[in-house]
Formats: C-alpha cells, sequence, structure tokens
C-alpha cells in the first residue's frame, strides 16, 4: 500500500521507523515546514502545506494514496480537519494517532485552562512563568509587561513578533529533568505554562515542576476532528495490517 502519516510529531517518527523496518508498504512522511530543521524521518519526506483541503484531495489522488495515518500534534486541529474532510472526499482510509493526555499525579499543582489566552489571565502579577508553548502563539503573553518569561522554542521567533519581557532560549525540549529543575532554579520560574501535548517528549518539565512544587497552567487539548482514533503506534499497524490483508 502506499501510506501517507502526516507528521511533525514523535509518534510520527516512531511509526515511520517501524513501517521502514518492516518495509511492506511504500511511505511518505508529510511535514509542515514549521521547523527550518526537522529531525530524520526513516522515510521519504515532503514539506509545506497541501493548500487546504483541495489541495490534500488533489495530492492524495495524483500520489496514489492508499490511506492516511494522522499523527500531527493534538493542537494542530487545522491539519487534522482537513484530514478528515480530504480523505472523505477521495475516498482514502484515515486513522487518527492521538497519544493520551498527561495526566496530574500525586505531587503535582495543575491549573487547567482552555486556551493560551486563559493561561495569560492564569498567571498572577510579577510571575515569571516557563512557556513551552512554541514561537507561533507567544505573541499572547506580549502584553503582559510585568512578568520575566523563560521562552523556548526550536526557531527563533519573527522578527516583528511581539514578546513578553524575559529571556529566550533556541532548542528542542531536553529528555531529562533534572536539566529542566536546573534550568527552572537559575531563572527563578514560578509558574510552567505548557499544552497538554503528552508523551514522551517534552515530559521532563511536568517532572521538573513537580520536583520544585511549582504550579503548572496546562492547556486542555481543543475538540478531535472526528476520525477514528487509536492511542499508540502498534495499534496503527495493526488497522494497515487488515488494510492491507483487504486490498
Ligand atoms: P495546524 O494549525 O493544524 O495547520 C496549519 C496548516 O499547516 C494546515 O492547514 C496545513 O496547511 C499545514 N500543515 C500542518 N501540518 C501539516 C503536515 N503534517 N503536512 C503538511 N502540511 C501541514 O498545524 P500547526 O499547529 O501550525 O502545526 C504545524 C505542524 O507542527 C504540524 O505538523 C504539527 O504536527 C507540528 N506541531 C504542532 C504543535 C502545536 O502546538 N500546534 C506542536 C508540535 C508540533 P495547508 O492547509 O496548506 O495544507
Amino acid at each position: 500500500m502506499r501510506l501517507l502519516i502526516l507528521g511533525g510529531t514523535g509518534d510520527a517518527r516512531a511509526l515511520a521507523a517501524r513501517l521502514g523496518e518492516e518495509g511492506r508498504h511504500s511511505v511518505i512522511v508529510s511535514l509542515a515546514g514549521a521547523v527550518a530543521r526537522p529531525e530524520v524521518y526513516g522515510a521519504h519526506t515532503r514539506i509545506g502545506g497541501f493548500g487546504g483541503v483541495e489541495g490534500l484531495v488533489a495530492y492524495l489522488r495524483e500520489t496514489g494514496i492508499d490511506a492516511v495515518v494522522d499523527a500531527t500534534h493534538p493542537f494542530a486541529r487545522t491539519m487534522s480537519a482537513n484530514a478528515v474532510a480530504a480523505c472523505d472526499r477521495a475516498g482514502v482510509a484515515l486513522l487518527r494517532l492521538d497519544r493520551p493526555e498527561w495526566r496530574p499525579e500525586a505531587g503535582d499543582d495543575w491549573r487547567e485552562v482552555t486556551d493560551l489566552g486563559e493561561a495569560v489571565a492564569a498567571l498572577p502579577h510579577g510571575a515569571r512563568p516557563f512557556l513551552a508553548i512554541g514561537r507561533k502563539e507567544i505573541g499572547v503573553f506580549a502584553p503582559r509587561g510585568d512578568l520575566f518569561c523563560l521562552m523556548r522554542m526550536i526557531d527563533p521567533p519573527a522578527p516583528d513578533q511581539p514578546l513578553p519581557p524575559g529571556r529566550l532560549v533556541l532548542g528542542r525540549p531536553p529528555e531529562d529533568a533534572h536539566v529542566e529543575v536546573a534550568a527552572f532554579r537559575d531563572h527563578g520560574v514560578t509558574h510552567v505554562v505548557t499544552k497538554n501535548s503528552g508523551g514522551p517528549w517534552g515530559y521532563a518539565k511536568i517532572e521538573a515542576a513537580r520536583r520544585l512544587g511549582l504550579p503548572v497552567v496546562m492547556v486542555r487539548r481543543p475538540p478531535c476532528a472526528g476520525a477514528q482514533t487509536v492511542a499508540d503506534t502498534q495499534a496503527v499497524l495493526g488497522w494497515i495490517a487488515r488494510l492491507a490483508e483487504r486490498c
């Protein structure tokens, strides 16, 4: 079969690697082009938007895609909604891979909010938050001149991007909570602001907040687009195997 994986996540990388090892199907991974140097996927990779639903329908037909796995980030809801509409129109099978949300554990102090606007409002005057929310939406914190923010993102923000007062650190999240603990101590962080992405990638900051007794402002996931959904790579592989038997 010819498979399209909508990527931009560790889940998509893991899935592409597993399918590559199996070697049974032809796999294309699609990335938005959100970061300048994307991580390496063990599959053919295309980069850039499709041009909305119409563009994706055309791509699916031209490329002869048999099935699509939407393994985009849980907050990348436009792409997920486009995948539902385009696969429906093109008559292509679609599965959504949505990793489980993080849940608070003993020792966690979470304040759950529905969006970043609420996250801004949840921070008390003079707070020193760690913002792990990427660069696209960082501007919502800019009007809060009373904050001192530690901001981490993979690529630098655009030169005209308004930023809140604070310090910018470029890089991917560390795997080790010790590294986060040290950074939070160095910068006198008082709050951690994050989206509920789930998965192991980026969990070190949650663990670090627990160890330091810091409150976490946790942005809940937006509603899903309505595709058939599974929670892990193994379930995706089972779905693909069943489809392949029918082809
Ligand atoms: P989005 O709002 O859902 O999508 C915006 C547009 O970007 C889509 O309409 C599509 O353009 C294009 N796009 C998104 N994902 C694509 C993909 N895998 N392949 C081709 N085009 C794609 O997405 P976003 O929140 O900007 O995220 C962009 C990418 O970064 C996603 O692939 C996501 O997995 C990854 N990511 C997002 C977050 C986050 O917090 N949102 C965090 C980590 C990683 P067209 O309409 O032109 O097709």
